[in-house]
């Protein structure tokens, strides 16, 4: 079966990531063969009757390391079964911060993925020489396992891929699609705990509301992340006036508090 992509877990733990990977949007999406994702045991794929995929480090130090030989048999197998060498990559603390460019490139550039997920100290640097292709980091803080981030990485692509979510608007309107994040959001009632939803959502006027929307995703932008701030391209005429408008109802803003 031909699917739109094609994610394989390479894991300790392929019964809780799978069962993660089945609800909701994906697993609809599963459901319907236009993805897949399968998640492989490396224990599977020892040689040994106790199913060991680690031992200690050479050089001494606390901890185990996962063993290259248990991880090569096991993307061997996927490789084999997709009939290719697969773009693989080893969920590390020590790789590249992942970012919503990185979804769009993997989603864009293969149609399907190996990805490693390590435990204990780590895994043997040389399985990662003969077999990686690239390795993310979900973060600047360290997990017991690759799982979650196999998982954020899986997610974060799989939506992209078209027939996934109803509509591409349902991401090209996100946070971090094109250096902004999102607008705050508002559903029913109107009045919550006496907190009304802006007017302005309530008007039925479709060009108030997107000018209204852009300008409170810049104001988010600028106040949340100013390094994303910095390098939005703001230059056109409609930004440039939204800009404006920013400026002069924040001094009108403060001046109220100062009276
Ligand atoms: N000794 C490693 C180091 O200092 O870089 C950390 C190993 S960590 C305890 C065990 C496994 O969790 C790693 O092999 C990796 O697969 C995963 N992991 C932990 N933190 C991660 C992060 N921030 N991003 C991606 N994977 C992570």
């Amino acid at each position: 079966m031909e699917f739109k992509y094609h994610i394989h877990i390479m894991t300790l733990f392929p019964d809780v990531v799978g069962d993660m990977l089945c609800e909701s949007i994906l697993g609809r999406a599963q459901e319907r063969d236009i993805i897949r994702v399968d998640c492989h045991q490396i224990r599977d794929y020892t040689l040994n009757k106790q199913r060991q995929v680690d031992d200690y480090p050479y050089g001494g130090g606390h901890g185990a390391v996962m063993q290259a030989d248990p991880l090569y048999q096991c993307w061997s197998h996927i490789c084999e079964t997709m009939g290719k060498r697969v773009h693989t990559i080893y969920l590390s603390p020590a790789g590249k911060v992942f970012k919503q460019a990185d979804a769009k490139r993997l989603q864009a550039d293969y149609d399907s993925l190996i990805l490693v997920c390590g435990h204990y100290e780590g895994i043997d640097e040389r399985f990662i020489e003969e077999c990686v292709d690239e390795e993310i980091s979900l973060g600047d803080f360290v997990l017991t396992g690759g799982e979650i981030p196999a998982m954020a990485v899986a997610d974060a692509v799989c939506r992209l891929v078209p027939g996934v979510l109803s509509d591409p608007a349902c991401f090209t309107d996100e946070s971090h699609w094109d250096g902004l994040l999102e607008y705050p959001q508002y559903s029913r009632p109107e009045v919550w705990h006496d907190r009304r939803v802006p007017p302005i959502l309530l008007s039925g006027h479709h060009a108030n509301i997107a000018k209204w929307r852009r300008k409170q995703a810049i104001i988010r932008t600028r106040d949340r992340r100013p390094d994303m701030f910095e390098t939005l391209d703001l230059s056109s005429k409609a930004d440039k006036k939204l800009m404006k408008e920013i400026a002069e109802e924040e001094s009108a803003g403060q001046q109220d508090t100062k009276e």
